[in-house]
């Protein structure tokens, strides 16, 4: 496991309230565990007692016993890319380690999630994650965390350099579909468009190709660069991939507010809608 190069920032009254409350809430994830597997008990007792009385039928027990569907469709793979740590300030620090429990929890409840690989992971963004939820990143599941820079990916035989797509609203070229057999690189940054080209630089100095989502060419009221963020565009990779269809997948995360015509359009975003969309049906325990 990575080891901790700065020691946690002491954390605020707001903060340490928070962080009792998301224990209490995890301390009381068994007990919430084991009423839920009793109650599905009690529908299975009640529905055979209704069986025995004559009340149902086959084509009820069927639906009675259906399983959840085993989700085999789409097997896609995302890198974020931590290595921004010297690009933000404390507080785009703490915006990007949220949006990233967001990522998170948006992948776990996806019908068909995505192997999540964190690269670079040091620095101020390791010490926020280790604070937050004593170090509950290390409990996500179907994540791997990497000190080392995306080139892991090839350099380790994970995938070909030549699979490898690193997402930018700076790219010339337009994603037109995702591939199971790609590996796509989201830049873990929150630089409130400070700094234009930075992923594409990077992807052009690693021999990755880069790739813009097709914002423009499906959502006509949008200007064609659009800027949004780690969250949203996992949000909207998770969405292609239950629908295959961009347009679906636009509509569901890009805020509804933003397609308002004759507006002006703010270029900055500051990540706040993002949450918003994901928090409505996020769970508190989440990112825990
Ligand atoms: N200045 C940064 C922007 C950070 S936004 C840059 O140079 O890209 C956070 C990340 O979300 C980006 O690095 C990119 O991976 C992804 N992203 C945001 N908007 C995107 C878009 N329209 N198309 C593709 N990826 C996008």
């Amino acid at each position: 496991m990575p080891d901790n190069t700065a020691p946690p920032a002491p954390l605020s009254k707001n903060a340490l309230k928070k962080q009792a409350k998301a224990e209490r809430f995890a301390a009381n994830k068994l007990e919430r565990r084991a009423r839920e597997k009793e109650a599905r008990k009690e529908k299975k007792r009640l529905h055979a007692l209704k069986r025995a009385a004559g009340e149902l039928d086959d084509e009820d027990d069927k639906r009675a016993s259906k399983k959840p569907r085993v989700v085999t469709d789409f097997k896609g793979k995302v890198v974020l890319d931590l290595g921004f740590d010297d690009k933000m300030n404390e507080k785009e620090i703490v915006s990007l380690t949220s949006q990233l429990a967001y990522t998170y929890s948006a992948n776990r409840h996806a019908m068909y999630p995505f192997s999540l690989f964190f690269s670079s992971l040091n620095g101020r963004t390791l010490a926020r994650l280790e604070s937050l939820n004593d170090a509950g990143y290390k409990r996500w599941t179907n994540t791997q965390w990497w000190q080392e820079g995306y080139e892991k990916l090839w350099g380790d035989g994970v995938t070909e350099q030549g699979n490898v797509v690193y997402l930018t609203a700076d790219a010339d070229y337009e994603l037109l579909e995702l591939k199971e057999d790609e590996t796509y690189i989201i830049g873990g940054i929150c630089d409130h468009n400070r700094y234009k080209n930075l992923c594409l630089n990077k992807a052009k100095e690693s021999g990755v190709r880069a790739a813009r989502l097709p914002i423009g060419r499906y959502l006509a009221q949008m200007p064609t660069r659009k800027v949004l963020t780690v969250n949203q565009v996992m949000e909207i990779l998770i969405k292609w991939a239950e629908t295959k269809d961009w347009e679906q997948a636009l509509y569901a995360v890009v805020p509804k507010r933003k397609f308002r015509t004759n507006e002006p359009e703010a270029e900055e975003d500051d990540g706040k809608e993002g949450h918003e969309v994901i928090a409505a049906d996020a769970r508190p325990d989440d990112a825990s």
